[in-house]
């Protein structure tokens, strides 16, 4: 079914979004929340858990529902909902326990993504894997609808957010020509995009500069004879310097920009598990190693994985798989 007539039949919307919710995440869902109620929808907002600081300011974060905190709320709006939107994520593992949710619910499911290898669980699907942001997809959304002239200031930072955090602030390759039309439109509506800048990166505190500093300086290192570089934290040491959600968000991108380098890796403990990010430039695909190795996926040049065994092995297996993945 196409999804003009998917909307037609709904009247109660549940936007979602994946597990440790980033900039495009929580911009491309605030984007299409604000426009989906300016179509005159009952509309909310569900992420699976909390999102950093630096992602707080944006208006309409009120409205978000965090199923961690909200269980039965999300629970109620979730069995309510005619429509369901999965926004940047493609596969119902990564919602954690909404993803049971949403499957058990006979709601119409809306997917708007932009990673590889889309699980199928939609009934209607935008997967589009040369966007940079599900942000840029929203705007391609409102623009088939032809509203843009319904994006207000709430639409336009959402969308602009979502592009500039996903595509490292207009520099990876995934940038098209487009997506630069689409901030010189957003500008021209009246987006003060440098608020936005400043809003998301301008806003460190002292102890997550002095983790990053840490992180450069002892935990920085490249392996032997290979193009990577690895930076792995244990929870003691994030602990250290007063981890919060979010400190070590971009930190596997100095990784990354060292002279050599083509792959990076981002090790860190967490409670129950071991969480890894990857970045890489060229031709290697970290999605393929992380899908591969560590239950992970994501884009060719940008991919995460998990890992359930202590984090010392993890690190171990990592240097051993990387090996062998590069040969
Ligand atoms: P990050 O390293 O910034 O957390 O994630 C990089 C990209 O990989 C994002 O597009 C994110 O959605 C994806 N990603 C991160 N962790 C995982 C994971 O555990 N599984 C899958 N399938 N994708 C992930
Ligand atoms: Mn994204």
């Amino acid at each position: 079914m196409n999804i003009e007539e998917i909307l037609k039949r709904s009247k109660k919307i549940v936007i979602t979004t994946h597990q440790s919710p980033d900039g495009d995440a929580i911009g491309s869902s605030l984007a299409l929340f604000g426009y989906l109620v300016k179509k005159g929808f009952d509309v909310s907002v569900v992420v699976p858990d909390s999102f950093p600081k630096f992602l707080k300011w944006m208006e309409g974060t009120d409205n978000i529902h965090v199923y961690d905190y909200e269980q039965n709320v999300v629970e109620g709006l979730i069995f309510e909902a005619d429509l369901i939107f999965s926004l940047d994520y493609n596969d119902l593992t990564r919602v954690g326990g909404v993803g049971v949710l949403i499957e058990k619910s006979t709601a119409y499911k809306a997917m708007i993504d932009h990673h590889l290898n889309p699980a199928a669980f939609a009934d209607w699907m935008c997967s589009d894997t040369s966007s940079c942001s599900t942000a840029q997809l929203v705007y391609n959304f409102i623009e088939d609808f032809n509203d843009l002239d319904l994006i207000d200031n709430q639409i336009a930072e959402g969308i602009y957010c979502g592009i500039m955090t996903d595509s490292g602030s207009f520099r990876f390759p995934s940038v098209q020509a487009k997506t630069h039309l689409i901030a010189a439109d957003l500008i021209n509506r009246g987006l003060n995009h440098a608020r936005v800048h400043e809003l998301v990166h301008d806003v460190n505190t002292l102890p997550k500069l002095h983790l990053l500093g840490f992180a450069l300086n002892e935990k920085l290192r490249v392996l032997p004879k290979l193009p990577v570089a690895v930076i792995a934290i244990s929870s003691e040491e994030l602990s250290r310097f007063s981890y919060k959600k979010g400190d070590t968000e971009g930190l596997v991108n100095y990784a990354l920009s060292l002279e050599g380098v083509e792959m990076a890796a981002f090790i860190k403990e967490d409670d129950n598990k071991v969480k890894m990010s990857f970045r890489s430039k060229g031709d290697i695909s970290v999605n393929e190693f992380s899908s591969q190795y560590f239950s992970g996926g994501g884009h060719k040049n940008a991919a995460g994985g998990v890992s359930f065994t202590s984090f010392e092995e993890t690190v171990k297996l990592f240097e051993s798989k990387i090996v062998e993945f590069l040969k």
